[in-house]
């Protein structure tokens, strides 16, 4: 990596290094990906166009729609997949790509685990019901988008190459 530190504009020259897995963005998805890569053995970059980390989602309320989650099977609620599906078609306009609405509700509840239990987010212990949904299924961060981000990004500056923007004053 060689750096060209004019006051305007950072330029980051990458052509000498190779690697398997090529990230943009290092939000909640893209630290995530990563992480993930790394994990199945990958040679793993990020890039993040903006001088911190956490794009939308450090700022969200990162509650996370997942059906059939801990919580519900606690408090006994019964819910599924396939309803999540149909409200989350609907809440939407019926517009959404259905093979994309699947493998969000097919996979929502083992992302929320694997972040409580790989990464070590903390959640609350109650439920939230968000518009459109027929019942509580959506589990909350304890401190919300930070209480996401901060676990995901001390995990990835201890074991990822990561490139952010210099700060421009
Ligand atoms: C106030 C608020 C509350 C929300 N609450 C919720 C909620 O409770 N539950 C929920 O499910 N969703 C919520 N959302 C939506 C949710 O935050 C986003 O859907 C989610 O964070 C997207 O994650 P992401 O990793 O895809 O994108 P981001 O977290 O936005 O990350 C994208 C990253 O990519 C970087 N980037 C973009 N272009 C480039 C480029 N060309 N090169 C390098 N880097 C690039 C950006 O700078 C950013 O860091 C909320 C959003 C807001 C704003």
């Amino acid at each position: 990596m060689s750096g060209e530190g004019a006051a305007a504009k950072t330029t980051v020259t990458l052509e000498d290094k190779t690697y398997d897995v090529v990230v943009l963005g290092a939000g909640g998805a893209g630290l995530s990906a990563a992480i993930e890569a790394q994990a199945a053995g990958a040679n793993v970059v990020v890039i993040e166009k903006m001088p911190y980390v956490g794009g939308n989602t450090i700022l969200s309320y990162a509650e996370l729609a997942c059906p059939n989650n801990w919580l519900q099977e606690e408090q006994g609620i019964k819910d599924s997949p396939e309803l999540m599906a149909k409200e989350m078609w609907e809440g939407g306009g019926k517009v959404a790509k259905k093979e994309m609405v699947d493998i969000v509700v097919n996979n929502a509840t083992a992302a929320a685990e694997w972040l409580r239990d790989e990464i070590g987010v903390k959640y609350q212990d109650y439920l939230v019901q968000e518009g459109g949904h027929s019942v509580p299924r959506a589990v909350e961060p304890i401190e919300l988008g930070p209480g996401m981000i901060n676990p995901l990004r001390l995990r990835f500056f201890f074991a990822l190459e990561v490139y952010i923007r210099r700060l421009q004053c």
